[in-house]
């Protein structure tokens, strides 16, 4: 697949791909050239999923690579980060992501030791004015959680996932969270795993979350895969979210590779996207 097919705009056909169940509560725009995945959240709570176009990185890259620890040119980094930033008007807050389970608020971890690992950031409208949380992906499960009175961004890995790092990233929060979406990442039809993973994730999510080998599409067929997708709306649920207010726009990272860096697709030498939350009256 293209991203430029047909030569319709890449906002359109990246639009087109959204799982139609998520298509009233996501829009695909266009800020200062870069098309953007948009969360539609309730008051004042932001968060957009960036994507690769619209960036100066190069090759394997390219091209809107978001990651300073990737072996791209920095300059090139610096300038897609700033691009970001520029346009939200705000300090992103972008920690070391370990697979970690540790969630810290984005004005801690902007205040912090440089490099403190975190895989969570919470955001708060009074305790983080003027910051946003920008956390990084390429195939792992961006999660945004939303209620009436703060917010919190997770890096979700497998290993993130059932250690519990969407619990933590609620618990962490000062209100309850009533909303989540889950943004782009590898999906169940390419996440084929280790019977030990799908193993453990079966025994924490339940069988639903595991497809036996050989069943439905995509690579590495002779192995079991499992649904983060379903592990986090799982996880979500256990805090207290109706599933209803689960979105998930189902956009594969590895079925998209022109419009997402994917880890299993490309392998190590790719770029990263983003997942940008901020708080309007911040
Ligand atoms: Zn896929």
């Amino acid at each position: 697949m293209t991203a430029e097919r047909d030569g319709s705009p890449p906002t359109e056909v990246l639009a087109e791909r959204i799982d139609p169940a998520a298509e009233s509560r996501m829009d695909v725009r266009g800020i200062d050239g870069v098309p953007v995945l948009e969360c539609r959240l309730p008051g004042a709570f932001r968060a957009l999923f960036t994507t690769r176009l619209g960036g100066d990185s190069v090759g394997r890259f390219s091209s809107l690579n978001l990651d300073p620890r990737s072996e791209d040119d920095p300059a090139a980094v610096a300038r897609n980060r700033q691009r970001i930033a520029a346009w939200l008007d705000r300090r992103l807050v972008s920690p070391t992501q370990v697979h970690g389970l540790r969630v810290a608020g984005a004005a801690e971890c902007a205040g912090g030791p440089a490099g403190e690992p975190c895989d969570g950031l919470t955001l708060h409208p009074e305790i983080d004015k003027g910051l946003a949380a920008l956390l990084l992906f390429a195939d792992c499960v961006p999660v945004v959680l939303c209620g009436e009175v703060d917010m919190a961004v997770a890096h979700g890995g497998w290993r993130g996932i059932l250690g519990g790092i969407v619990q933590q990233a609620g618990r962490a929060m000062i209100g309850p969270p009533a909303a989540a979406v889950i943004g782009p990442s590898i999906g169940p039809c390419c996440f084929a795993v280790g019977v030990e993973v799908a193993e453990a994730f079966a025994a924490r999510f339940g069988a639903d979350v595991v497809m036996s080998p050989g069943r439905g599409s995509g690579e590495g067929n002779d192995l079991p895969r499992v649904d983060l997708w379903a592990a986090t709306a799982g996880a979500c649920v256990e805090l207290g979210i109706r599933p209803e207010q689960v979105v998930n726009p189902r956009l594969c990272t590895a079925c998209n590779s022109d419009f997402f860096y994917s880890y299993r697709k490309e392998g190590p030498v790719t770029g990263r996207q983003g997942c940008v939350a901020w708080v309007a009256s911040a």
